[in-house]
This record gives C-alpha cells, structure tokens and sequence, in this order.
C-alpha cells in the first residue's frame, strides 16, 4: 500500500548537479549524492496507480510501483530484487535512460507542468547502487547446465543482457567483440561524464563469474569467418549495433577538422581509459561546431567543453520544440519538448532551424567556417529561406545526425541475412533471421535506439534463442521484434 498523500506533501526533487566550473575540469558524473531519506520520500509520492501507465512506457515492463514501495519502507533488498526481475542493468539504465517511464507517469499528466513525474530513474540507480554497495549483488550460475552453445555477436547492451540470460539458463555463451574492450557503445560511445565506466566493469566481473566467457579483439566475419561460426556453436545471435554514422555529403565534405561523432567520442574515451596520452581529435582552443542536436551531440558538447573548446555551437534542422510537452504528443506518449541535458547546462549555443549548406576552407585545406542557411518545413519538406546565408567561423565539425544502420560487408553479407526496408537485418516474430539458427537484437535488428530497448531486446531474443535450444523457455519477453515505443 503505498502513501496515500505522498505525492500531495512532496515535490518532485532529484539531486544536484555539480558546479558547472568544477565538473567541466574532470570527468567524473555531474551528479552528487542524494541522502536516501531524500529519495524514500521521491518514492513514497508513486500512488500505485490501478494501471500504472509508467510500464506502458518502458519496455523493460520494469515493475515501478512496487520498488518504489519496497524503497519508501525501507525495503532495499527486495527492490532490486524486483528492479533484476526485470532489467539486468539498472546501473546502466538508471544513469542513461531518458526515461520514457516519466514521460508516460500519471503525475506528469498536466499538460502545461510535466514535471510532477515521479523522479522514477533515480529511485532506480539509488536502488542498485546501494545493492553494489551493500553486496547484495552477486554471480548466478547456473545450477543446470545445457550442453548447448551460443555465439553472441557484440557486447553492446543488447549483446550483454542476452548473454547474462543464456548463461543463466545454462548454456556455453561466448561473446566476441571486435573492440579491444567490452560494452559496444557504452565503453566508446558514452563519455565518462555520464556513466563512469567501473560501473560497467563492475558488471562485467558478476558476468565473467557466472560463466560467460568473452572474446575481445575479435572481428566475426573476419577473425573468426561466418561459416566457422555457425558450425562451432548451436545458436547464433547477433547484436553488432548500428554502427554507420550518418555522413553529410556537403561541399568541402574532404576538409581537414570535419569528423563523425564516432571517429571524435572514441579516443577521448580512450584517453580516460590510459591508452592514450592525449587524443588526436580534441577540442582544445577551438571553435567548434557539432551538426545534430540528440544524445550523440549533447556528448559531444560536454566533451569539446572538458577538452577546452573556446566555443561550441549544436545545429540543429529542426525548428526548436517548446518549452513544454507539444500537443501533438500528449500523455502518456514520448513528448516533443525542449530538451537541456547537463552538457546544455555547461554551454554553447543552440541554433535551430538551420541548414549546412557547405564547408569552407583555408588556404591549408583545413575547415575554417560553415556556411549554413536558415530552413523552414514546407509540406512535410525542409525548404530553404532564401537570403538567409551566413557564415559560422569554426575549425572543429562534429558529424551527431545519427547512424543508417549495420554494416553490411563481412559477417552480415558472409552469412547471407536479409534485410527489412529500413536496411536493419530483418528478424521473423521469434528474432531469427532469414539464416536458420542466427538470431539478431538491439539496434542491429531494431535500427538507432536506446540502451532501455536494447536491453529489452536482448532479453527476449536470448528466450527465442533457449526455446529453439531446448524446445521451450522460462525465460522472460519483454518485447516482439514488432513492438514499438509508445505513441
Ligand atoms: C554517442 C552516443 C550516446 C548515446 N547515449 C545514449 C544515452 O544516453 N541513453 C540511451 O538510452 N542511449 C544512448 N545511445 C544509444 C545506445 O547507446 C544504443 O542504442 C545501444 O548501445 C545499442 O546497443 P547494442 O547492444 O544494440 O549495440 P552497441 O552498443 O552499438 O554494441 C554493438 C557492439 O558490437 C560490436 N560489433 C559489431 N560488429 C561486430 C563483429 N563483426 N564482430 C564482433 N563485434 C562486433 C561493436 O564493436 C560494438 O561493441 C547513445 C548512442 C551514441 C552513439
Ligand atoms: S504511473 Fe507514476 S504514480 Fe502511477 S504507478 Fe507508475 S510511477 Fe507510480
């Protein structure tokens, strides 16, 4: 039973963010601790709706209302508990997620103040940061073993969570990863600044004790060929991501100091990981320009800011959303509404509505400016306004328009997948692909999305994956290949 007044004597609070001027001198997570009285009383405001509309949200169907209880009586051990029951990684999701629980809570349901929203998110990396902490955490092999293998392509969160359940379920999973590293976007792509990596290896370690061995260094398709693969292991699921970077074939495209967001996140991260002294894309003393305003290119900013950018401005083609939730996303839908993550906190300039036109470059081939143009949607098309040209000096480009998809060369094309018309590898309703035996999740199947649906997507197709093992499966699915967000 939950405080029947909980969410009329408290308001929403989440904690506080660290001085913008200290924390762009480190890169540690901008958030400080909150005091656990704090968030029993955030939790104690949940009203265990009779639906609670904040599953709907998630695909995890992550259990709210009930954690949110077990925290407000003081309960931990059963809360993560119950948050496991349903997310393997709530250290990665409680830190990352934009949340689409929140979007979708009841107490959010005001349409001129959606803030009411229970600080779900946080109540969940309180939650298994304490049980970390506390040793509640610990390896589950398992007791049964199948004698039945899988190969697990990727190490992404989608890769992961399938792994975790495989393994559990008593099967041999090997997870090869072309990386030198583990974790696909959330060791390279993510800064440090958002997600401290020791939470990721702190994982690894519960992962590698309950048995699932891991490859690193190796390149499916090539280190190891596609023939070999299917042959070696019984089962097949393949969560490589959706790893193309969005280009921007613009004039001057050839210009020195023009990068993908992929080729800039990387050796920075590798830099905080001691493989690199310094990294060879840095934004230090620059001007620089990130194109694309979503979650690659607020990364981008808070590390150009950490790097000593001397200015930053994120572009964006669409107009600027408003400030609050746009009527043509109601609750409890994903609202269009202006976004500020910390990285926006710490600086730089948004301009909205505008297009890049070319690069232009100095006498030494190097970009020194971006010619941009002021854009408005015409039919569902972005047109031009004419006369409305202008010049954006810089000498760093940041490429943040998203990905395409897989790639296709090398393993993909070596088995012989077929893929859906949005050039994602096609999967039937139980994850298999057009190959017998091979299955794919996470972005590689679903396209660009989030670690909340890769997670879910792994979790379902490593079920798909125990039941044509072994003729049937416990295991939980959380989500169809079909299923989409809420909308
Ligand atoms: C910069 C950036 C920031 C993001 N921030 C957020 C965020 O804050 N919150 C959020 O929810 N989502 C975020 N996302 C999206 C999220 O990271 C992805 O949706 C998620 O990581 C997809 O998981 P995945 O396991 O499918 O693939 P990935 O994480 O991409 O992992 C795929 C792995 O497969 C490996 N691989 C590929 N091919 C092979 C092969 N042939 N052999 C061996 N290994 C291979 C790759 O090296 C990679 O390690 C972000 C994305 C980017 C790019
Ligand atoms: S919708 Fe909000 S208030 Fe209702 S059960 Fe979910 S978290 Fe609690």
């Amino acid at each position: 039973m939950p405080d029947p007044k909980g969410f009329l004597t408290t308001n929403r609070e989440l904690p506080q963010r660290r001085p913008v001027d200290i924390r762009i001198q480190d890169w540690r997570e901008v958030y400080e601790d909150f005091a656990p009285e704090r968030i029993r009383a955030q939790a104690g405001r949940c009203m265990d709706c009779g639906i609670p509309f904040c599953h709907h949200g998630c695909p995890l169907g992550n259990l709210i209302p009930e954690w949110n209880d077990l925290v407000r009586r003081d309960d931990w051990q059963a809360a993560i508990e119950r948050l496991h029951a349903t997310n393997n990684f709530p250290e990665f999701t409680g830190r990352l997620c934009p949340a689409p629980c929140e979007a979708s809570c009841v107490l959010g349901i005001n349409p001129e103040d959606t803030s009411g929203a229970v600080a779900i998110k946080q109540v969940e990396v309180e939650i298994i940061d304490r049980a970390f902490s506390e040793g509640w955490v610990t390896p589950q092999p398992p007791t049964v073993r199948s004698g039945r293998s899988v190969a697990v392509v990727g190490s992404g969160p989608a890769g992961l969570a399938a792994a975790q359940q495989l393994t559990r379920a008593g099967h041999d999973v090997t997870v090869l990863e072309r990386a030198d590293r583990l974790g696909g976007l959330l060791r390279y792509g993510i800064p440090e600044f958002k997600m401290e990596k020791r939470h990721l290896d702190r994982r690894l370690g519960q992962m590698r004790a309950e048995g699932t061995r891991f490859r690193t260094s190796c390149d499916a398709g090539a280190d190891v060929s596609a023939e070999e693969l299917r042959t070696s292991y019984d089962a097949v699921l393949l969560a490589g991501g959706a790893t193309v970077g969005r280009d921007l074939p613009a004039p001057g495209r050839e210009l020195a100091g023009i990068h993908l967001a992929m080729e800039y996140l990387p050796p920075s991260n590798r830099v905080r990981e001691g493989d690199l002294e310094s990294t060879p894309i840095s934004a230090d003393g620059k001007r620089v320009v990130i194109i694309g305003g979503g979650d690659t290119g607020a990364d981008c900013l808070g590390t150009a800011h950490r790097q000593g950018a001397t200015v930053v401005h994120q572009l964006e083609i669409l107009p600027a959303p408003p400030e609050q939730r746009d009527g043509s996303t109601p609750w409890p839908t994903w609202p269009l509404m202006m976004r500020a993550g910390s990285a926006h906190e710490e600086g730089g300039e948004r301009i909205f509505a505008v297009n890049t036109e070319r690069f232009l470059g100095d006498a030494t081939g190097h970009v020194r400016a971006i010619a941009l143009v002021d854009v408005t949607m015409v039919g569902g098309r972005f047109e031009k306004v004419e006369g409305t040209e202008w010049e954006l000096p810089c000498e760093l480009v940041l490429l943040a328009m998203g990905f395409t998809g897989a790639e296709r060369e090398g393993l993909l094309t070596d088995l012989g997948v077929e893929f859906d018309s949005r050039g994602n590898v096609a999967r039937d309703a139980g994850w298999q692909t057009s190959v017998p035996g091979v299955f794919a999740a996470g972005d590689m199947g679903r396209g660009q999305s989030l670690i909340v649906w890769a997670i879910a997507e792994g979790r379902a197709a490593a079920a798909a994956v125990d039941a044509h093992l072994t003729g049937h499966s416990a295991l939980p699915r959380p989500v169809a290949p079909a299923t989409l967000a809420l909308r």
